[in-house]
């Protein structure tokens, strides 16, 4: 049996407030759209090995 132990969940960038969605280190998101249940919002994000930054897209 093998530990996940490097795992988190992914914060909401505009209200800090937990998401459902989990990331491992070896996890790599690219344009996810991340959903906060807190704003109801969804927001584009990267993860890579466990930092998120902020996915710029144009509104079109
Ligand atoms: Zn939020």
């Amino acid at each position: 049996m093998q530990y996940q132990k490097d795992s988190t969940w992914i914060r909401c960038p505009i209200c800090y407030g937990k998401t459902r969605t989990k990331v491992y280190a070896d996890t790599v998101l690219l344009n996810f759209p991340l959903y906060c249940p807190k704003c109801k919002k969804e927001t584009k994000v990267n993860v890579v090995q466990l930092n998120m930054t902020l996915s710029e897209e144009p509104d079109a």
